[in-house]
């Protein structure tokens, strides 16, 4: 369904902002002051995103535009909009959903087949089940199209082998979206198939990865003889790229410019911060605070420019790369800005201060959203070569067969 934000009438549009809003209160989530990083979640902010989750899709405020039948609202644009505003000022737990539903969830309904969406969509909307997304590998990062996990058909099953790495949440994850390749003879591109794998399939070999948080949101995946039947096949035979570029931009715009999880505005914070710690009148602190508040200002207004394109029917083309690298950008300022409010206590918290190590964790993780959905070079790159027209980096094996290529 697609609207613009005054087609609904008033009267609705108060009515949902006071649905929404009863909705808050009553779940008093505005003292919940933690954020965990992308797929850092302990069991105790895993039960409490899914049973929050749970909540919303019982009140009837979950996959807000989703069709009824795979398990969403079945409202318009307008409702999101009018969520994301009212949302903005409260603190909704939902961050270990947030490639679930950002970039999983978007897929399954723009790719699935109806039995697929049937299957899956339900349940991933209401939170109970988490799907991860699994890309990158030891040798394929920033060139994720050069992979080599291979899925190789034997029958009505599919036979996959091959390591991920970095997959946020594969831990707590019940079901993921795996790209691999499916013809080596076809140039690195074109031989690619995405595929739904059940995360706790005893084939799948999940090893978690240490960071210097101190948590393990990442993890190394293996598939070892891993079968899937054939119709977890997502998409098209060998269309895999096209489906992981579509993903990778809803993770562009998801990081960049949705509402909530890690890309929540992090001004009114750090604003409270200020006058609680009594710094809201030193000039320095209030200028970086407005700077913060007006990036954030804007970077919503590019969150909201995308959303509208995508709801006219577009797909998120290069300006998916602006809003991630304007979200990388400000992560950063946040980070800096709450270091210049806490001082010392961004590295080392009074005990007592039981809200001490959200300013850590925020800090440590704010590098990271430089690197997720593909590092600020590689926006850098395609805002040069697809928004401003510049040459494209040269490719020696441009149009080579996959298996052609030497690699290390
Ligand atoms: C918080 C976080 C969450 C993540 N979650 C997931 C996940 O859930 N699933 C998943 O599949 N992956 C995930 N990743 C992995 C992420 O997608 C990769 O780390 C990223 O694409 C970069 O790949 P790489 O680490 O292999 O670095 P490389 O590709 O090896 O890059 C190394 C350096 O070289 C630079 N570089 C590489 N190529 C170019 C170029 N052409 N031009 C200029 N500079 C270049 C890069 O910018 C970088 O600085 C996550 C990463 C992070 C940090």
């Amino acid at each position: 369904m697609s609207d613009t934000i005054n087609e609904l009438a008033d009267s609705e549009k108060d009515l949902f902002r006071s649905k929404i809003e009863s909705f808050f209160s009553e779940q008093n989530t505005q003292t919940d002051q933690s954020q965990d990083g992308i797929g850092d979640a302990d069991t105790t902010s895993l039960d409490k995103a899914k049973s929050f989750q749970m909540d919303l899709s019982q009140a009837g405020l979950a996959g807000i535009t989703f069709p009824e039948e795979y398990g969403g609202a079945g409202l318009s644009d307008t409702h999101q909009e009018i969520f994301n505003e009212v949302s903005a000022s409260w603190h909704m737990p939902t961050s270990p959903l947030s490639i679930s539903h950002g970039m999983c969830l978007p897929m399954l309904n723009q790719f699935g087949t109806h039995e697929q969406k049937l299957r899956f969509m339900p349940d991933n909307i209401s939170g109970k089940t988490i799907w991860c997304q699994l890309f990158s590998e030891p040798g394929a990062g920033s060139d994720v199209a050069s992979l080599s996990t291979r899925a190789v058909l034997d029958g009505d099953q599919w036979v996959i082998n091959g390591q991920k790495v970095w997959t946020s949440g594969a831990h707590y994850c019940d079901y993921g979206l795996v790209v691999a390749r499916t013809d080596p003879s076809l140039p690195k591109h074109r031989g690619l198939t995405m595929f739904i794998v059940d995360m706790s399939d005893p084939a799948v070999e999940i090893r978690p990865l240490k960071q210097i948080s101190g948590g393990s949101g990442f993890n190394e995946v293996f598939f070892t003889d891993l079968h899937i039947p054939k119709n977890f096949q997502l998409g098209e035979l060998n269309q895999g790229w096209n489906l992981a570029i579509s993903m990778l931009m809803f993770e562009r715009v998801s990081i960049g410019a949705s509402a909530g999880g890690l890309n929540t505005d992090r001004s009114p914070d750090l604003i409270r911060l200020a006058q609680d710690s009594g710094q809201a009148n030193d000039p320095i602190i209030r200028q970086k605070l407005t700077d913060l508040w007006i990036k954030e200002k804007i970077k919503g207004f590019i969150g909201q420019r995308i959303r509208d394109a995508v709801s006219a029917g577009q797909v998120p083309g290069p300006e998916g790369s602006i809003a991630k690298l304007n979200g990388a950008l400000i992560a950063r300022l946040a980070r800096d800005t709450s270091i210049s409010l806490v001082k010392a206590e961004a590295q080392a918290w009074d005990a007592e201060n039981e809200n001490g190590e959200q300013w850590t964790n925020a800090c440590l993780g704010a590098a990271g959203i430089s690197i997720a959905g593909g590092t600020d070079e590689v926006q850098r790159n395609i805002i040069g070569e697809r928004v401003l027209g510049l040459p494209k980096e040269p490719d020696p094996f441009k149009g080579a067969a996959w298996e052609d290529v030497p690699r290390s």
